[in-house]
């Protein structure tokens, strides 16, 4: 099973891409997890990334084409993968397919996460994020079982730099402006469904779960 989740910031891409790891065992590839690694290792790439992801804006499309070229030949993704804030240009999508036909494989489902304003607002300034392994919680709708620690790895919780109100705007506008066309993109390839993303983590994952088995587009 080849998935995309697509959705603005704080839409629970993340979220929901952990669950489906474990239920069907295929890996999350998230290009900004990926770049929060590199940053963290102050690789040559991660340095070059870390302007832009404080900024709130979009590292270039050669980076995480890049990225995700080298992630997606790896053996784990054979059987499938939940590709998590990847692509978010139509030059990234471009791009994926053409990775993917050169792999022999293509995306079968598209799921694109709708939340308002407001509601992303409130979900990104109360993420927390682990240190360790990346998972995300939120301080009210979402907390770990012991505050400020991660009930997965025990790593420690933080606020994402780039998870404030402000940066969060920029964020937004961002996604309006170029990753918001993935939606009618992956509709002509009639791949795409869309969800509401509001309602419990629970009840969005069997919506997921609905059109994962209901078959194509
Ligand atoms: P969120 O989970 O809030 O949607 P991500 O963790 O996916 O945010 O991304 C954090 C930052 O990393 C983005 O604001 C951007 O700077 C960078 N980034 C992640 N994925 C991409 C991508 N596919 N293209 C360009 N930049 C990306
Ligand atoms: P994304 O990866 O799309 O940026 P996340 O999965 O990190 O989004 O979720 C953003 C924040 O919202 C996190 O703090 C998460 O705990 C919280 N969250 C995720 N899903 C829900 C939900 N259904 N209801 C309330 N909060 C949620
Ligand atoms: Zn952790």
């Amino acid at each position: 099973m080849n998935l995309i989740l697509l959705g603005p910031p704080g839409a629970g891409k993340g979220t929901q891409a952990k669950i489906l790891v474990k239920k069907f065992d295929i890996p999350q590839v998230s290009t900004g997890d990926i770049l929060r690694a590199a940053v963290k290792d102050q690789t040559p790439m991660g340095i070059r990334a870390k302007g832009y992801m404080d900024e709130g804006a979009l590292v270039p499309d050669e980076v995480v084409v890049g990225i995700v070229e080298e992630r997606l030949a790896k053996p784990d993704c054979g059987k499938g993968f939940i590709l998590d804030g990847f692509p978010r240009t139509v030059g990234q999508a471009d791009a994926l397919k053409k990775m993917l036909a050169g792999l022999g494989k293509s995306i079968e489902h598209v799921v694109s996460i709708d939340v308002d304003k407001e509601e992303l607002l409130e979900r990104i300034t109360g993420r927390r994020t682990c240190r360790g392994c990346g998972r995300g919680y939120h301080i009210v709708f979402d907390p770990p079982h012991v505050q400020g620690t991660c009930d997965g790895c025990g790593g420690e919780l933080y606020l994402r730099e780039d998870d404030s109100e402000e940066t969060m705007r920029k964020r937004l506008d961002v996604y309006e402006q170029q990753t918001a066309p993935l939606i009618s993109y992956y509709a002509d390839e009639s791949v795409l469904r869309s969800i509401q993303g509001t309602g419990s983590i629970e009840d969005i994952q069997q919506k997921i779960l609905v059109i994962i088995k209901g078959g194509k587009g």
